[in-house]
């Protein structure tokens, strides 16, 4: 899922500057499984938003709305009424979400209210870790399933640099070494040959550094 977190108060009553109605929009989606976007979060920021404006002197109007997904135009729609009888939106949604609201809604100004992260998982309770850098041509079949591109802080494709101690991450003594994890599930699978294999230079052509990336389902278009 994509993992986000909430931006500051402060930082919130700042942005929303010059508005008197906002809609809080969440997203049911990703940020509510990540605790960050959901309707919870919704009705904690709203009302922390009233407080807030108030004691500035300036008291925000803060309407409340959770939708499904605000990623995909079916259930942006269930929001036009509530977007279109505030003066502006703050969307609780993650990057994608928020400019898919902006984009639909384009002569309506849209702010973001979280920080997009990641894309991760849940590893503990009250602990989200990434585990996916969306580099475009996957290549986790070589490592146990582990990804060296994400999970190792060089981003190293042919074994680890040395420096780790322990079991954990030289750069990072907080997370464990992404090549011992990779070492021993490939251990566990009865794959360790894959090591001895070197693994060209990756191409780096579908990720993010070539600009925004499209794809294109001709099976799907009409
Ligand atoms: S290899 Fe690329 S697509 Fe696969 S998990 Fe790592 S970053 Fe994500
Ligand atoms: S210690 Fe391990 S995870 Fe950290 S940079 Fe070196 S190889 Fe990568």
């Amino acid at each position: 899922m994509i993992v986000a977190h909430r931006k500051t108060i402060p930082e919130l009553i700042e942005i929303l500057t010059g508005h008197n109605k906002v809609l809080v929009l969440g997203c049911g989606t990703c940020v509510t499984v990540c605790l960050a976007g959901g309707q919870r979060e919704v009705g904690i920021i709203a009302s922390a938003l009233r407080m807030a404006s108030k004691l500035r002197g300036h008291a925000l109007e803060v309407e409340e709305l959770t939708i499904e997904r605000q990623c995909d135009n079916v259930f942006i729609e269930t929001a036009a009424e509530a977007i279109e009888r505030n003066d502006a939106v703050l969307s609780l949604g993650c990057g994608a979400g928020v400019q898919a609201i902006a984009e639909r809604y384009s002569h309506k100004p849209v702010y973001a209210g979280l920080d997009t992260t990641f894309i991760g998982i849940l590893e503990e309770r009250g602990i989200w870790a990434e585990k996916c850098s969306a580099c475009g041509a996957c290549v986790l079949h070589n490592y146990g399933g582990i990804c060296p591109i994400t999970q190792c802080a060089k981003r190293l494709l042919n074994g680890p640099c040395g420096g780790s101690r322990e079991d954990r991450c030289e750069v990072r003594p907080d997370r464990p070494c992404a090549w011992q994890l990779i070492y021993q599930r490939l251990k566990e699978i009865d794959q360790l040959d894959r090591l001895r294999q070197i693994q060209p230079p990756k191409n780096w052509e579908p990720s993010l550094d070539g600009g925004p990336r499209v794809i294109v389902r001709e099976d799907h278009r009409v």
